[in-house]
């Protein structure tokens, strides 16, 4: 198979988007003590892991870009989660932001931590580049 370049910008891409559901911004949660852990079924078989556990313990202020995002963003987002009442894990479509015409981020200047760190070019790129090769636009 001949692979795909290289690219330096995303036009026309958005594939790494198309798999994401939603933004996924490190949301503020509070710390949790063992007896709150091992009370929650759920808690409990994540917190096997040593680092959840420990994240679990610390809690988190939540990452700058979600205190950052305006209001109606902010609602829009929450409103969309009490939708999916919380089965949020099973959403593998196209993130909600996606212009599925541009395919751009609707709010590039508010997107998370996470999409930020992601490198257009990078290995992980040409990845998902080359596994949803025929869904890029031409
Ligand atoms: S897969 Fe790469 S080129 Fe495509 S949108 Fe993501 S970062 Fe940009
Ligand atoms: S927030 Fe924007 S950049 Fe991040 S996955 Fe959604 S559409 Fe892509």
């Amino acid at each position: 198979m001949i692979h795909l370049p290289i690219v330096d910008d995303c036009h026309g891409c958005g594939v790494c988007c198309l798999q994401m559901g939603f933004p996924t911004f490190m949301l503020p949660a509070k710390p949790l003590t063992e007896v709150e852990i091992d009370a929650d079924p759920e808690l409990r078989q994540r917190a096997k892991d040593p680092d959840i556990r420990r994240h679990l313990l610390d809690g988190h202020p939540g990452e700058s870009f979600w205190h950052d995002l305006p209001q109606h963003l902010r609602l829009e987002l929450e409103e969309f989660w009490e939708v999916h009442d919380g089965k949020t894990d099973s959403l593998n479509g196209p993130c909600i932001w996606l212009d599925l015409v541009t395919r751009q981020c609707k709010h590039h200047e508010y997107r998370p931590h996470v999409c930020r760190d992601f490198d257009v070019g990078s290995i992980e790129c040409q990845e998902w580049r080359e596994h949803y090769r025929d869904r890029i636009k031409p």
